[in-house]
């Protein structure tokens, strides 16, 4: 493993995406150009039938439905469905449910959910009916009766067997790096017992385990995924869409390739570790289109580095655990790296999908430090997030002179300050300065650390947007607490008036008053994990969790945020940027999750 990348300026590093040269080839060459599709997936003849394919590649994001998505499927995501928008494309949304017992409809909708809230979708022109779109979402369980007809078709030309050895032995004789295989007694059956046999598992007639149906390559082979890898075995399970009527269930290694044949896929992307096996990917395809069966030019898999980020972890069980436990409030919780917790965090889909691209696809694994992920959250929101002022940990600002200034202790003076710096056509934020202010409490120091320029007695600094004012001293409770920093304001320095200058600060503050102030909750988040890699080298992760991951405080916000919807991002001016809480949110009780700081505070 290599150690996490430091480089803090992923917006200046081109990326390297191999993928696209791929794509940019076969184009020119035309390798895809004559492909007919039928308009859904099918077999050789079913596609023969139809037009030829208006989509220039076709890619599929192909989840198996047993969990939430996380980072590194986003990545995957945007990769597949990028690829396939970029360059005329479609992509298929499937479902990997050859797996029984496993999959539930609500990880189905979740997953369905993430893909659409990033930003793509799997509807695209109908071959058959010009004008219109087609759903492109499948499901590879319904391919099970090809799949079965693969089988067959595999033994009747004696390139699968069925074999009963005990699954030690199975093991014992495959061999390992240094050691060929050995051939399993049942490998010389002769195709019509193996068909025989193969059909008595299909009927039932086997426990589970008792035999597979396995591939006839080479058990000599180099790659140990050639060395008769398994195709079928029996599970009596009962599978959600198909229910009770298989009772033998594909390999993935087996189906995989099937459903990417069936569905037409030119490109078919995957991550590293099934580069050993994509000679079988070809070898299997490549007979069963000989026999006919599957429409050519066949499906290439093509492996790229998956993504792996400091400070996260992306395993579906261990990422289970932490919800099981309680050490978070469930997958959805603002400090988890699947998807639903980065959205509820606040990440926006183009923040995810700038990262997508910032990482490219490489050949090589590498670690990306998790300070990318708020670097884009910050590009994308920097120029559209509207701002405002908000107090985090207040404590009360008490102007003595107000009255003699102002003739009341009563009056407010009304401030105003545009909504985005650089976006005057957002108009202007109204808010208004009155005798008693929330401030941040560490913007008072009674004794102030050297370079300190905020308040202190006897120094002035600028109330953003509005009057110069000058410290004069706090008031403290009975334990030595500081309870209200006092201070006075200095006529003629209001913002945007003649005077406003005269009097030189070199501290600038932000508040809120008191009188037309909202109180929020305010969920200050912070990376779950306090080490770079918690999970390296098998070490207890939870061991890394970062006690600080979370604080809550009561703040203030400025009034222009009253009756925010859910969902809605904004930059508080000197904090960073917020998010109101898409679940626990309401209009008349804010709550607002700290998506992130406005500079990074862990890797400098
Ligand atoms: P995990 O092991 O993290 O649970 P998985 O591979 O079992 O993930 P699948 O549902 O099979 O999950 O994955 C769907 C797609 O997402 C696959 O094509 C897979 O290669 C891809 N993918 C999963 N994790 C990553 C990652 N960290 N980076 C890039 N792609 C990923
Ligand atoms: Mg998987």
């Amino acid at each position: 493993m290599s150690a996490p990348s430091s480089d803090a300026n992923p917006a200046a590093v081109k990326p390297a995406n191999f993928l696209r040269t791929i794509i940019e080839r076969d184009l020119e060459a035309g390798t895809y150009a004559g492909r007919h599709f039928a308009g859904t997936p099918g077999d050789a003849t079913h596609h023969a039938a139809g037009p030829l394919d208006a989509a220039r590649v076709r890619t599929r994001f192909p989840p198996e439905p047993n969990g939430y998505l996380h980072i590194g499927h986003a990545k995957s995501i945007c990769l597949n469905f990028g690829l396939a928008r970029d360059f005329g494309g479609v992509c298929h949304m499937r479902f990997d449910d050859t797996n029984p017992e496993k999959e539930e409809q609500e990880y189905v909708d979740g997953i369905l959910d993430a893909v659409r809230w990033l930003g793509f979708g799997w509807d695209a022109p109908d071959a058959h009916a010009p004008g219109q779109n087609r759903s492109h979402l499948f499901y590879a369980s319904s391919y099970f009766d090809f799949m079965y007809r693969a089988a067959e078709h595999l033994i009747e030309r004696s390139l699968a067997y069925v074999d009963e050895q005990t699954p030690e032995d199975m093991r014992r004789n495959r061999g390992d790096f240094t050691t060929p295989g050995t051939d399993s007694p049942f490998r010389s059956r002769s195709p019509a017992d193996n068909l025989a046999r193969f059909r008595e598992m299909r009927a039932g007639q086997h426990a589970d385990g008792a035999m597979v149906l396995r591939a006839k390559i080479d058990m000599a082979s180099p790659n140990i995924n050639l060395r008769d890898p398994a195709l079928y075995r029996i599970k009596h399970a009962e599978h959600h869409a198909t229910g009770t009527a298989w009772c033998i269930y594909p390999m993935y290694t087996f189906a995989h390739p099937i459903e990417d044949a069936l569905e037409r896929i030119t490109h078919s992307i995957c991550t590293l570790e099934f580069e050993d096996q994509r000679p079988f990917y070809d070898w299997l395809l490549e007979r069963l289109a000989e026999g006919g069966l599957l429409a050519q030019p066949l499906p290439k898999q093509y492996e790229f580095a998956r993504l792996n980020m400091t400070y996260i972890i992306t395993s579906k069980r261990k990422l289970k655990q932490l919800v099981d436990e309680g050490h978070v409030s469930g997958w959805d919780d603002p400090r988890m790296p699947t998807i639903v917790g980065l959205r509820r965090r606040g990440y926006t889909p183009e923040s995810l999908q700038l990262l997508a691209e910032r990482t490219g696809a490489s050949k090589a694994n590498s670690w990306i430090d998790y300070s990318w992920l708020d670097i884009a959250l910050r590009d994308d929101l920097e120029g559209k997030a509207a701002r405002a002022m908000a107090v985090i940990d207040p404590i009360k600002l008490v102007l003595g002179n107000w009255s003699e200034v102002f003739g009341s202790d009563d009056h407010t003076e009304a401030c105003s300050a545009p909504a985005h710096p650089q976006r005057p056509e957002l108009g202007q934020r109204q808010f208004s300065l009155g005798r008693e202010v929330w401030i941040e409490r560490d913007d008072f120091a009674e004794q102030p650390p050297k370079g300190f320029f905020r308040l202190f007695p006897g120094n002035k600094v600028r109330l953003k947007y509005g009057y110069v004012i000058e410290c004069t001293g706090c008031e403290k409770d009975a334990d030595g607490r500081i309870t209200a920093v006092l201070a006075r304001v200095v006529p003629d320095t209001k913002s945007g008036t003649p005077g406003a200058d005269s009097v030189k600060v070199k501290g600038v503050i932000t508040w809120v008053g008191v009188h037309d102030g909202i109180a929020a909750e305010l969920r200050l988040y912070d990376r779950l994990f306090s080490e770079a890699q918690p999970d390296a080298g098998g070490k207890d992760f939870l061991s890394a969790l970062n006690p600080a991951s979370k604080s809550v405080t009561t703040g203030y916000l400025e009034p222009s945020l009253r009756d925010l919807p859910a969902d809605q991002r904004f930059q508080f001016e000197r904090h960073g940027y917020f998010v109101t809480d898409r679940i626990d949110h309401r209009a008349d009780r804010p709550v607002i999750n700290r998506i992130t700081g406005l500079k990074d505070g862990w890797t400098k």
